[in-house]
């Protein structure tokens, strides 16, 4: 995506951003603190997101906040008690990016072990759903609210042995539409990312064969992110966008 952002693009926005110590989530949170928003850092390795946090004060961001967090045992009042400090600490919240995603053991289906689908259920899915019923009230009061959702390739088109992980982003999706349907006469707008192969730790885990010096960086796929997190995006809602459209999905190769 070709897609020019002006330099204060985020200014006066707070956002959220899950898993925001590393990989993607890393990345779009130093990118949203570089145009102008305070960003919110959740995670579970307080290390990754102080790191983070001290990356986003260097550059002369705004000053973030940490939020600890292991989205795999937190509960309901985990989520309302976080809503509960960002409306006392800024009074505001004005988009959220659902990143944090956990891969799980790649498997034809009658092999998935019970424990691992709970565990990339609770991680990619019934989190996100926490978390975005917390912070709706709060959103809603935003002037130009948004919520941002990941998928994957797998999470609309069926492919074997991605297991659970692709069950949880077909899943994603489905909330990511009910969620933009019933908040369409709303001013908040829900998407979905695709980030296509992306080199993290994440693709490494899927693909440990392929050369990452072929893939493109998260920096590489954050116009995408700043366009729907900003105020250019504002008709857009109920979508699923691929952040690398020309990219053919599965491995890497010098061929491509
Ligand atoms: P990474 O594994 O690099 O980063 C994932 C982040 O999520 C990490 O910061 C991790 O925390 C955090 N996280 C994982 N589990 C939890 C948890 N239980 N509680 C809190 N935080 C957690 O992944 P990517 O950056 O590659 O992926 C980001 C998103 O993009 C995911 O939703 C993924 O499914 C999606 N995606 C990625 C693609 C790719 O090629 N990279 C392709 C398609 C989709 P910690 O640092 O502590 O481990």
């Amino acid at each position: 995506m070709n897609y020019q952002i002006a330099a204060n693009n985020l200014k006066d926005r707070v956002i959220l951003v899950t898993g925001a110590g590393d990989g993607i989530g890393r990345e779009a949170a130093l990118q949203y603190a570089a145009h102008g928003a305070t960003v919110i850092l959740l995670g579970r390795t307080i290390a990754k997101l102080e790191a983070v946090y001290d990356e986003i004060e260097t550059n002369g961001g705004n000053q973030p906040a940490i939020i600890p967090l292991d989205l795999m045992g937190a509960t309901k009042q985990h989520y309302l008690d976080m809503a509960d400090t960002i409306k006392q600490q800024f009074g505001r919240l004005d988009g959220v990016l659902h990143n944090a995603g956990l891969l799980g053991a790649l498997s034809p289906i009658d092999h998935i072990e019970e424990s691992v689908f709970d565990d990339v259920m609770q991680v990619n899915v019934k989190a996100q759903l926490l978390l975005t019923q917390a912070i709706l009230p709060l959103i809603k009061q935003s002037p130009d609210g948004r919520i941002i959702f990941t998928s994957s390739t797998v999470g609309h088109s069926g492919r074997a042995f991605w297991g659970t992980y692709a069950i949880s982003k077909f899943a994603t999706e489905g909330m990511m539409q009910v969620l933009a349907d019933e908040l369409n006469e709303t001013t908040v707008n829900v998407n979905a990312i695709n980030p296509g192969g992306t080199r993290t730790g994440m693709r490494a885990q899927a693909f440990p064969a392929e050369d990452a010096r072929l893939l493109k960086t998260p920096l590489d796929i954050m116009p995408l992110y700043l366009y729907l997190m900003g105020p250019e995006s504002r008709h857009v809602s109920g979508q699923c966008i691929d952040a690398q459209p020309q990219r053919k999905p599965g491995i890497s190769s010098e061929e491509e």
